[in-house]
């Protein structure tokens, strides 16, 4: 039985853009690598983003290894407390925490904090924790903006509608309010509309510099309970690469073992070479591993043409083309693509299918000699959706 590899650049897939002669960036950028996998193998689709959902990578990551998230979502919060190592009791309702950056206008300007920076964005949750704790909420540093809260009690649901504040950059704040989907959902609104006023009050008081001006909690959810990796493909087992905790949380909450890669950090000045490292290791003793890299998805959101093609780049000889070049001639299928697309010009998540192309002994060649946007719609691949990809990569399902 074949193992397996999946390439995985967040937010890589774009639109056609005028300024690179009506390319896309993955079709503009030098992929050698990327192109070698659709030139030896097949290309196709694959819809990472179901209808109803929120268009977030854990939803599309989800999708890619096959975990249906239409029917297992349990929201991102909890998938990053899983990650974390924090233990949710029943009554417990864990949000993803972002430190925002909202000028005196009252605009949205940062979804990130202007990426701040890990330790000054723990000491501020640490503070947060120190001023507004109590036996109903907890704050927990993650990685730079991504940060955790944690509402405990039974008065609290997850039922509560929220904007992305990826998908909501340059908008008035109160024009993005958080709404109660069900009825017993009003007092948590509330007790966020407090909490969001309290965080802003400490974070305008103290003395730590940063460009975080406000909390801004997302996606909400109970403990998750999926089907482990193993039990879904038939005992294989599964190891995932990744600096992002909620892809980590995807992978511990699903009984994968989750990498630890020192250095590595979601952006460009990642440590490509130890995931490289880390996933030839995986492979020893795992069937599929599952290598993310964030870079691609931060340039995007930004709006950097020349940082998205650079990151683009350096996931192709970085970390394509070093695994590939490693396990040549072994008994390994390989798959490249994005969880979803994220256009320059919106610098926001889009749902259309992403392009994929795989290759290794399960996969023929059909005559797509590059890895694009448009050159997949021509492969034999096809459309594919649900759990298709990793059947066929670990040889579980015919083509
Ligand atoms: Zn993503």
């Amino acid at each position: 039985m074949p193992k397996a590899v999946i390439f995985l650049g967040d937010g890589m897939a774009d639109e056609p853009l005028p300024e690179l002669g009506g390319k896309t960036p993955l079709e503009y950028a030098d992929t050698p690598a990327m192109d070698g996998i659709a030139a030896a193998g097949m290309s196709g689709s694959f819809l990472t983003l179901p209808p109803g959902l929120p268009t977030s990578s854990d939803v599309a990551n989800m999708s890619v290894l096959g975990y249906y998230p239409e029917k297992n979502y349990p929201g991102r919060g909890p998938i990053e407390a899983v990650s974390r190592g924090i233990r949710l009791g029943p009554d417990d309702v864990a949000w993803r925490c972002n430190l925002v950056t909202v000028d005196e206008q009252g605009i949205l300007r940062d979804y990130s904090a202007r990426h701040i920076d890990n330790t000054v964005s723990a000491q501020l949750m640490n503070l947060l924790q120190e001023k507004l704790g109590s036996d109903k909420v907890s704050f927990y540093p993650g990685v730079s903006y991504r940060n955790l809260m944690v509402l405990h009690g039974r008065e609290f649901s997850d039922r509560v509608g929220y904007f992305k504040p990826d998908s909501s950059q340059d908008m008035p704040v109160t024009e993005l309010p958080w709404t109660a989907e069900v009825p017993g959902a009003a007092h948590t609104v509330e007790v966020l509309n407090q909490l969001f006023r309290d965080a802003r009050e400490v974070l305008a008081h103290t003395d730590i510099a940063s460009e975080a001006t406000d909390i801004w909690p997302w996606s909400p959810g109970r403990t998750p309970k999926l089907l482990s990796f193993e039990e879904r493909y038939e005992g294989r087992r599964g190891a995932i690469i990744s600096a992002v905790d909620v892809i980590r949380g995807i992978g511990r909450a699903s009984g994968m073992t989750v990498a630890e890669v020192p250095g590595a950090t979601g952006f460009l000045d990642t440590n490509y070479a130890g995931k490289v490292a880390a996933a030839l290791e995986m492979l020893k003793n795992h069937d599929l591993v599952y290598i993310h890299v964030e870079a691609v998805d931060e340039c995007s959101h930004m709006g950097k043409l020349d940082l998205k093609l650079q990151a683009i780049q350096a996931f192709d000889q970085q970390i394509v083309a070093p695994v590939m070049t490693a396990l040549k001639g072994e008994n390994v299928n390989f798959a490249v693509l994005p969880d979803h697309p994220v256009p320059i010009r919106l610098r926001k998540h889009t749902t259309t299918p992403v392009p994929v192309a795989v290759c290794g002994p399960s996969f023929p060649a059909d005559g797509v000699t590059f890895f694009g946007e448009n050159s997949a719609k021509n492969g034999r691949l096809g459309a594919r959706s649900g759990d298709e990809l990793v059947r066929l990569l670990l040889g579980l399902q015919k083509l």
